[in-house]
């Protein structure tokens, strides 16, 4: 990949969190591995061509669908997963609040009970990372 590549999926309104290059690394790294499995699969089951890929990512791997996409499609290239479609399904982020054990789900990355505004939390979902289905 060279830098004119990686320049294309630079992501916007990512709200300061990390810097654009550290994001971009780690989408690229996300679908490097997607990548190796869908290439292995794919010569496990005999088939040529994949169709569509079903991505379900958690709100918390502070992913960018379109950075992913981009990412994928160049990736992609000369496998058997080119010209595939990337879908992704985001998972909302939930937490269990050990204090009231109410459940909530978390947006902006605020971590507070929506019941009783707790802390004392744990993440019930949001850290998914897996396909959920290859299409061929
Ligand atoms: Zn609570």
């Amino acid at each position: 990949m060279t830098d004119g590549d990686t320049a294309r999926f630079t992501p916007h309104g990512v709200a300061g969190l990390r810097p654009g290059r550290e994001i971009e690394m780690h989408e690229a790294t996300i679908i490097e591995s997607l990548m190796s499995i869908l290439v292995r699969q794919a010569r496990t089951h005999g088939v040529d061509h994949i169709q569509r890929v079903r991505l379900k990512v958690g709100a918390l791997k502070a992913v960018e669908p379109q950075a992913l996409r981009g990412c994928f499609e160049i990736f992609a290239e000369g496998t058997v997963a080119e010209g595939a479609e990337l879908a992704i399904e985001t998972v909302a982020a939930r937490v269990l609040c050990r204090t009231c054990g109410v459940e909530s789900l978390i947006q902006r990355f605020r971590f507070r009970c929506s019941q009783c505004d707790g802390d004392d939390l744990s993440v019930v979902g949001g850290e998914e990372l897996y396909i959920e289905s290859i299409e061929v």
